[in-house]
């Protein structure tokens, strides 16, 4: 039987459309059904980071959403008299993405501009108010029961995605359960539309005060996040009034400079699905991983899903590769995603300590760490992909590659566009890379390599001899898991 499409992603959220887009780009047919009629509009991402962005600039939207987001140079952790337990410094700078390391931004605006640069694509299509029913594996790929405005339809695709977030029905559906990380808090989310923002702070802080665990954050242009934990004999009904709303903001002295846009009790877990692959079916996003807030890492875990999985599929449609090449995909993610929901876990269980006696020996332990120059003051960092597409024992195999500009301010990626690269010295004296020479040369020193070769999502498959390169890549992708 034919197919509709090489790739149906269930779920149009951010992981979905730029999975979506990412795909299209590279001529793979794809159908995006969302079952709700427009974007999720409740408070939710308020960060992205210098790689979640890079991959926004693949798919067509890094400009757009360079343009409203704001800069916060300072992530502060404060005790409740205002003195500093942990501070992540320098979030400004530009990371080795090419972006700056930390992005505050409007998530429902950044879901607009992929939703946009989507419909340019001439190869992928969005069906807003179409429901994945459920979903029948086959051989040759999936026969997925959609509920669509005109009636139900069936759709045949050689892969389905689902993107169908933290509640995900394939993932119920298919009975895969999750590696529960023991993290369950429930939390008021308000956003806010400012109208003088000389009264506002201008770092990020998470007030570590046992008596009302607060976070304060930058977001895009024009609004500023509070998100507060509710306390245990609280209810999401009272704490959501407008009257306690009031009252929570009181210690702030914001009145009259922010105005309440949007409110939504959550509660912020963190989970791990146990397999994000059976078959022809592959989980990404929110559906495959839940994360508490605060390292700001959801969406950007969604996004670096989309990644892994977009040049894999189109290399395993276009035939280039076996079906097997799939298996890499949560091998290489999985560990990422722990270490980020690990980083998120030790900074909610430090702000959502509401004991006063664990709170006083907390601020001991953290003074006394910053003190002896103990903790560290530098943005969070994550580990490289350690088992998978990469070359075992080769140097900086994994590791991620940075994106240097050049004087006009143009990206490598930009200039050396999708595909893989291999980048070698003499690659370096002649166009299109002689204006990135520095910053190559020096990567390249630094690894005492004579040549590099980067995979599509900008990890390092290895570095070594050119030809010695191109065979173990062709030969990975042809053979691998076989
Ligand atoms: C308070 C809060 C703060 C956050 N802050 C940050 C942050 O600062 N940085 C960060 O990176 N992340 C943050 N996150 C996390 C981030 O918002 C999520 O990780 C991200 O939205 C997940 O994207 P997704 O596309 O995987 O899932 P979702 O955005 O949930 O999208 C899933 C989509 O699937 C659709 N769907 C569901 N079932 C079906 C079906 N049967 N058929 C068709 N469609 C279906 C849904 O309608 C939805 O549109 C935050 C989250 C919260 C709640």
């Amino acid at each position: 039987m034919a197919f509709d499409c090489d790739v149906l992603i269930s779920g149009g959220g951010p992981t979905g459309i730029t999975l979506a887009v990412l795909l299209a780009r590279r001529g793979v047919k794809v159908i995006v059904a969302e079952k709700e009629a427009t974007i999720y509009p409740m408070p939710r991402a308020a960060h992205l980071d210098h790689e979640a962005m890079r991959i926004l600039q693949e798919a067509g939207v890094a400009d757009a959403v360079m343009q409203t987001s704001r800069r916060a140079a300072r992530y502060d952790f404060l005790n409740a008299r205002g003195r500093l337990l942990l501070r992540f410094d320098g979030a400004d700078q530009i990371g080795p993405g090419g972006w700056p390391l930390a992005n505050m931004i409007h998530q429902p605006s950044v879901e607009a501009a992929l939703r946009q640069s989507l419909a340019a694509c001439q190869t992928a299509t969005l069906r807003c108010q179409w429901e994945l029913l459920d979903v029948a594996t086959n051989g040759a790929g999936v026969t997925a029961r959609l509920a669509t405005p005109d009636g139900e339809r069936s759709l045949r695709a050689r892969y389905l995605v689902a993107a169908d977030g933290a509640r995900s029905p394939v993932r119920s559906a298919a009975g895969i359960g999750f590696d529960d990380l023991d993290f369950e808090e429930p939390w008021l989310v308000l956003d806010m539309l400012v109208d003088d923002p000389s009264q506002l702070p201008t770092s990020n802080l998470q007030i570590c005060n046992p008596a009302r665990p607060t976070t304060c954050v930058l977001m895009g242009q024009g609004r500023h996040r509070w998100e507060l934990m509710i306390l245990p004999g609280e209810t999401a009904e009272q704490v959501s009034e407008d009257a306690f709303i009031d009252r929570l903001l009181e210690p702030w002295n914001v009145k009259g400079a922010v105005r309440l846009e949007r409110k939504a009790v959550y509660t912020f877990r963190a989970r791990i699905a146990q397999r994000w692959r059976q078959g022809p079916v592959l989980l990404a996003g929110d559906a495959a991983h839940q994360t508490p807030p605060f390292a700001g890492q959801g969406m950007c875990a969604g996004l670096r899903d989309a990644a892994n999985l977009a040049w894999k599929l189109a290399s395993v449609i276009k035939g280039q590769a076996p079906d097997a090449l799939l298996d890499s995909y949560q091998v290489e993610r999985e560990p990422h995603v722990r270490a980020t929901i690990a980083m998120a876990i030790m900074m909610g269980r430090m702000v959502c300590t509401i004991s006063p006696w664990s709170a006083f020996v907390r601020d001991l332990k953290f003074r006394l760490g910053r003190a002896l120059g103990k903790l560290p003051d530098g943005p969070p960092s994550y580990p490289p992909i350690s088992a998978g597409l990469i070359l075992a024992g080769s140097p900086a195999a994994g590791c991620y590659f940075p994106q240097p500009r050049d004087a006009n301010g143009a990206g490598l990626d930009a200039v050396l566009g999708d595909g893989p690269w291999l980048i070698t010295r003499s690659d370096l004296a002649a166009p299109p890379l002689a204006s990135f020479a520095d910053p190559l040369g020096a990567w390249l020193d630094a690894h005492d390599a004579p040549a590099v070769l980067v995979r599509p999502d900008r990890h390092v498959f290895a570095t070594g001899n050119p030809d010695a390169l191109r065979q173990a890549w062709a030969a990975v992708l042809a053979t691998k898991g076989r």
